[in-house]
């Protein structure tokens, strides 16, 4: 048995840590309307860690724990920690997952309009 990453969706064993980062380049209008664009620069001095995913090198795809994205080491850990057959039906259970988390905010809405008299 082999420990390690193995992408479910191209097999790939190639792990990136993909961080998003605001990459901006400065416009400049020419008077004969020509648009230049200066030299770009990276702002990685907000980083939320909502932003930072686990994906596969090859294929892009990022690393999901249910249906939430492993963001962190602790989530990587727990990721690998489970059995190939763990991770193809947790693909299968998405949908049932996100249905019920759906079924289970529409509740809450509920309670919360009933609590507060509030009729919509
Ligand atoms: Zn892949």
């Amino acid at each position: 048995m082999s420990y390690g990453f193995t992408c479910t969706k191209c097999g790939s064993s190639d792990l990136d840590y993909q961080r998003l980062a605001r990459v901006t380049e400065p416009v400049i209008i020419h008077p004969d309307e020509r648009v230049e664009y200066g030299p770009t620069t990276i702002d990685n001095t907000e980083e939320f860690e909502a932003d930072r995913f686990f994906v596969c090198r090859e294929c892009g795809k990022r690393l999901q724990i249910w249906n939430r994205p492993a963001t962190k080491e602790a989530d990587l850990i727990e990721y690998l920690r489970m059995t190939p057959e763990q991770r193809t039906k947790m693909l299968h259970n998405d949908l049932d997952y996100l249905v019920e988390q759906m079924e289970a905010e529409l509740y809450l809405q509920k309670a919360k309009t009933r609590m507060t008299g509030n009729d919509w």
